[in-house]
């Protein structure tokens, strides 16, 4: 075997399980012990301190700098209990993941020593040098300064020796660089609409939280096999490997038993989580081999973005503990299932009232179906936008391939919801109702939670999909900061719920009664967005001709999609809510524009590189033995050496053909590089990276795969689809 695979294989061999113990008997026994939450606040904080903290936490007050001092001094203590030893503003540039910049609790003592320290200024605000990090032209390099402010929402937590706090990033003249502030903003949005509406229903309503449960598929794969392909190590997905004979098509990896490696490594990133306050609930094996599983019970939508960067960056630390490496990219293998991100969504009440679980009541669910209809009018009217949030090169590999939401935005409901709606759609309106008829809605409205009981509708094709207390938005990839889909989500049904009221209340002041002004207003509604309203398979070919007939696009060109950021009805929707202004909004796109040009770049220059340093030589090895062995052949038989090389003959043949085609290619591939680095426009050199550089990297790959099937297994220098699957 090539010396590297080989290399590779052995050290897979003498690999040892890592036995791993519960922390604690108890999961509540440990659980949050690295997190400065409520009861350690309440410990380690002035009766002031602590209550500002709270107030800005449930009220968005802020926090005067003496007592700012307080939370500063009491979160050093207990962080210097518990063995930090530096502190850092964490926070989510543009770039995927996180970053932190650590400093050590030190300063000068007048003794020419040092003194452990940390003030309220430091907590409060810090300045890195933020010119590295993309930024869209928002901030240009000669001005560097960014600085991070404190997230008091989402609470401090302690990563091996380091203090973490929550930050947001901005530039210094205001713009943010980062995912988490106009997240908030637009979960101050969502509240504040949402409140407004609910006050038709409830009057003690006076704060809605988005929630948000994330289910976070991956994959693991050897740690030896994995350094053994330059194309995982540098890209996160393999981009080249003929498919296994075996993978996927007996199920019988999806909710199977967990292997013993792999059930070690869950118990411990769950430990590690546990201590963080990460409340993971379900674990199983997914659908592809060597994929698996991880979800929590849902909280607040900000916290629950933390939460699940922590993770994402817990589980490549604990896996390599495992001897694994854990792939969060969307589409590692090609042929069998990708890896996403379900994002479940809803929306409660301080009154403890989830929005979208139907109510016991008709008004309860008059509200419910208010939510409801104002939701897909929102995904309605912003589809374009939903998909640019979580469209991306990797991301894309997955939209669309029979295994995840397509490119075409649509809801499902399920049978009783549409029902529902098609019920009152059909109606006339309230006031020109006989009693007998607004009896009987009323009675259907008030049916609506038996009838979801029994509702088992699932549907696995749709890209947003009710399910029975919440909305699923399916098409969020697996290494997305979800903050990114939030933020679109949040934004466009708070838009919504504004114009709602707005519409509502012009009717209750031309005299219409408030329960029929919603009515119509719903019946309004339900009639526009209802091409949004799709429960079939949205895999299917009919489909396609259906959205389209509908007027719904389906966009699947990266760079294409992205400009959903750029339409006015996203412009004037993120600017009337204040969550981006133009330049902002410009300064992203061009950063996921340029974010999707550098992917496509690095994939073809590990591919050609592969290509031409290990498959073309490997090629020639290969088809020189043969050429050694027909010549021997010919040496002692003569003519007769024809027959008797038989299909050797045609096999040397088909190698120089795939040989010359890979070595045309590649040349090909960097000419239409060259071509492309020269334009300026950050969506142009986007686009010609999309349709004169991406297509090679398939059409090579093809090469290389039927070369990998021709040629001795002995001398294939990378780990195969077989193995890399395979070992656990
Ligand atoms: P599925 O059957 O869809 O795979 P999972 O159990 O894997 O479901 O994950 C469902 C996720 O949805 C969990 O994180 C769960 O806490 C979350 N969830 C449940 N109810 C709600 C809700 N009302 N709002 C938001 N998320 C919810
Ligand atoms: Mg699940």
């Amino acid at each position: 075997m090539a010396t590297f695979r080989l290399a590779a294989f052995e050290k897979l061999l003498e690999r040892k399980p890592v036995e791993v113990k519960r922390e604690a008997d108890l999961t509540s026994d440990f659980y949050g012990m690295l997190v400065f939450d409520r009861p350690k606040m309440k410990k380690y904080l002035s009766k002031d301190s602590y209550d500002a903290v709270i107030d800005a936490i449930d009220n968005g007050t802020t926090i005067d700098r003496k007592l700012a001092d307080g939370v500063a001094t009491g979160m050093k203590a207990w962080a210097l209990e518990n063995g930090a030893t530096h502190y850092t503003h964490w926070f989510q540039p543009l770039t995927d993941g996180t970053a932190e910049k650590h400093d050590a609790f030190i300063d000068h003592n007048d003794m020419g020593g040092v003194v452990e320290a940390f003030s309220g200024k430091l907590l409060a605000q810090q300045e890195p040098d933020a010119s590295s990090f993309p930024s869209g032209g928002l901030r240009q390099t000669f001005e560097a300064r960014g600085y991070t402010a404190w997230d008091v929402s989402s609470p401090a937590f302690i990563v091996g020796q380091t203090l973490c706090i929550p930050t947001i990033f901005i530039s210094y003249t205001g713009e943010a660089l980062d995912y988490k502030a106009p997240l908030l903003k637009s979960l101050n949005a969502i509240d504040k609409a949402a409140v407004a509406v609910c006050q038709y229903f409830d009057k003690n309503v006076t704060k809605v939280w988005a929630n948000l449960g994330w289910e976070q598929e991956y994959f693991l794969v050897d740690e030896a096999l994995y350094q053994a392909r330059p194309d995982l190590c540098l890209t996160g997905r393999t981009l080249m490997g003929h498919s296994s004979s075996k993978d996927q098509q007996l199920d019988d990896h999806y909710f199977g038993s967990i292997p013993e490696r792999v059930g070690n490594f869950m118990i411990e990133l769950e430990n590690e989580a546990y201590k963080l306050g990460i409340p993971c609930k379900t674990r199983h094996n997914e659908v592809a081999p060597n994929q698996y599983e991880l979800a929590p019970i849902y909280e607040e939508c900000n916290l629950a973005i933390d939460h699940n960067l922590m993770v994402m960056d817990l589980l490549g630390k604990v896996a390599r503990k495992h001897g694994f490496r854990c792939l969060l990219h969307e589409k590692p293998f090609a042929g069998i299932n990708g890896s996403g991100k379900h994002n479940n969504w809803s929306l409660s009440t301080n009154t403890g009232v989830v929005l979208y679980a139907p109510g016991k009541n008709p008004k309860e669910n008059m509200q419910f179906l208010t939510f409801v209809v104002n939701a897909i009018m929102a995904v309605y009217k912003h589809q374009d936008l939903l998909r640019a949030s979580i469209l991306n090169a990797s991301n894309s590999h997955r939209l669309g391939a029979n295994e995840a939401p397509p490119a075409i935005m649509s809801a499902f409901l399920g049978t009783e919801v549409n029902k529902m709606l098609d019920l009152i759609e059909q109606s006339v309106s309230e006031k020109n109702m006989s009693p007998e008829a607004k009896t009987s809605l009323k009675l259907n409205i008030g049916r609506i939670p038996e009838i979801l009981l029994d509702n088992t509708d699932r549907n696995r094709t749709s890209p947003f999909a009710f399910t029975g207390n919440r909305f699923e938005f399916r098409a969020v990839g697996s290494s997305a900061n979800c903050a990114s889909a939030m933020i679109a989500l949040n934004s466009a049904v708070a838009n919504q719920l504004i114009d709602f009221k707005i519409e509502v209340d012009a009717l209750i002041k031309k005299g219409v009664k408030k329960d029929d002004a919603i009515f119509q207003v719903l019946k309004k509604y339900i009639g526009i967005c209802k091409p949004i309203r799709f429960d079939g398979n949205g895999y299917s070919e009919e489909w396609l001709a259906e959205a389209a007939k509908r007027g719904l696009s389906n966009i699947t060109s990266v760079p294409e999609a992205l400009k959903g950021y750029q339409t006015d009805s996203t412009k004037e929707l993120f600017a009337k809510l204040g969550i981006f202004d133009e330049k902002e909004l410009e300064g992203r796109i061009e950063v996921e524009y340029e974010k999707y040009m550098k992917k496509i770049q690095i994939e073809a220059r590990v591919l050609g590189d592969l290509a031409l340093n290990h498959i073309v030589p490997t090629a020639v090895k290969y088809q020189s033995l043969l050429i050694e062995n027909v010549k021997g052949l010919k040496e002692i038989f003569g003519d007769e050496y024809k027959t008797l090389a038989g299909n050797r003959l045609e096999i040397i043949r088909e190698i120089s053909e795939h040989i010359s085609a890979i070595k045309n290619k590649v040349k090909a591939m960097i000419e239409a590089r060259k071509v492309a680095n020269k334009i300026e426009d950050a969506h142009e050199i986007a686009v010609a990276y999309d349709r004169n550089v991406r297509p090679f990297l398939n059409d090579i790959r093809t090469h290389i795969d039927k070369l990998e099937l021709i040629i001795d297994d002995e001398m294939w220098p990378l780990p195969k689809y077989r193995e890399l699957l395979f070992n656990r």
